[in-house]
């Protein structure tokens, strides 16, 4: 059997580091095409060494790591990614980059017609209305790697996709479910960074505190599965157990259960349509035996109900409304703006600027680029 050969962009977060510890269990399976990392030289150098791609790539640093091995090519600035993607030529593509820089990679992956494991919501986020007509007609698969969309995934295996009545997206809530609403004004970057359920980078991990997160996969299941707004619910379950729901229009409701552990989803990507043995540690029903689930109360999560406004305006309002948010989490992980202020000048950008048809990348990045002035617009002219 031929090995599939991975491109893993991301190798040292969080979602890159488990897939490698995928693909060390199944050697004869995987093989590591590409690897990429922002500026952790010596954490790339270390990983290319254990699995020899034919290509590393930093995005932020131009100095070949020391330690790279030397039948790996080096790659630097944000155009390596592409020029090692076209050099070691990936079967499969793991896009584990955070935000608006994975968006290039996908669109490479898709426009080839080759199978994206999307970790990168972004890309969906600021692009579907571009990228999944293009994955039609490419051929191209795209699985997510998203707990929520992976479990939607599994529960559709076979499944005619006219037979949805609607999906239930499980949220965990994060960590200010039960915060009295009249404290929001004093959280502190280190209480938005303890995720209740989930070890994650700290942009998805601010995401989970404002459920911009969630928003984001409202946006994600939309353009996935080709669902109408109407289509699509959110739901706080704070076990973080039932990775999502599908509701048939039989009245059959199909879920996908187990711990909260990335290494599930990314392994269900890497191996699809196989299902591969993997030493997981068992999911045991009698000890969840209580699972809860609760509505999401708008007051407390805005970014939700944001969501469908964003899916209402149509066309880049998606970019906008991801550049946005990145913007306000760097401010807020600077300690410049207050938790509550995320969600709200997310907003006003959103509602700041008419949204356009995108035709092409350009069209994206300029709707980016307007979100991210806008924020800071917004945020020097607040008294
Ligand atoms: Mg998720």
């Amino acid at each position: 059997m031929r090995k599939r050969r991975i491109a893993i962009l991301g190798c040292t977060g969080s979602v890159g580091t488990n897939a490698l510890r995928i693909v060390d269990s199944n050697r004869d399976r995987f093989e590591v095409a590409c690897l990429t990392a922002n500026s952790r030289a010596d954490d790339l150098a270390r990983h290319a060494a254990a699995f020899l791609p034919a290509a590393a790539v930093l995005t932020a640093a131009t100095d070949r790591p020391c330690g790279l091995p030397a039948a790996t090519s080096f790659h630097s600035g944000p155009d390596g990614i592409l020029a090692a993607l076209e050099q070691s030529q990936p079967d499969l593509v793991l896009n584990a980059i955070t935000g608006a820089a994975g968006l290039a990679a996908s669109e490479w992956t898709i426009r080839r017609g080759l199978t994206l494991a999307l970790a990168n919501k972004e890309s969906l986020v600021m692009a579907g209305s571009w990228l999944m007509p293009m994955a039609r007609a490419t051929g191209a698969t795209i699985l997510p790697v998203d707990s929520e969309h992976c479990a939607i995934h599994q529960c559709l295996r076979g499944e005619d996709r006219a037979t949805i009545r609607r999906i239930h997206l499980t949220a965990s809530g994060g960590p200010f479910r039960r915060r009295d609403l009249a404290t929001f004004d004093s959280i502190t970057v280190e209480e938005a960074m303890k995720h209740p359920t989930w070890n994650m980078g700290p942009r998805i991990t601010i995401g989970s505190a404002t459920m911009m997160n969630k928003a984001f996969e409202v946006l994600e299941a939309h353009w996935l599965f080709d669902l109408a707004p109407t289509q699509i619910e959110v739901l706080v379950h704070p076990q973080s157990i039932v990775h999502s729901m599908v509701e048939f229009v039989d009245g059959s409701m199909m879920a996908q259960l187990g711990l909260p552990d990335m290494r599930v989803p990314i392994l269900y990507c890497l191996s699809h349509p196989e299902r591969i043995p993997f030493d997981f540690q068992p999911f045991d029903p009698v000890r969840w035996s209580r699972l809860e689930f609760e509505p999401v109360d708008p007051v407390r999560y805005p970014s939700v109900p944001l969501a469908f406004e964003v899916l209402a305006r149509g066309g880049d309002a998606g970019a906008v409304l991801n550049a946005a948010d990145e913007e306000l989490t760097a401010q807020f992980l600077a300690g410049n703006v207050p938790f509550r202020a995320i969600v709200s000048t997310v907003r006003d950008v959103v509602r700041a600027r008419p949204a356009r048809p995108i035709t092409c990348l350009q069209d994206v990045m300029a709707a980016d680029a307007d979100g991210r002035r806008l924020a800071r617009e917004l945020l020097h002219a607040a008294p």
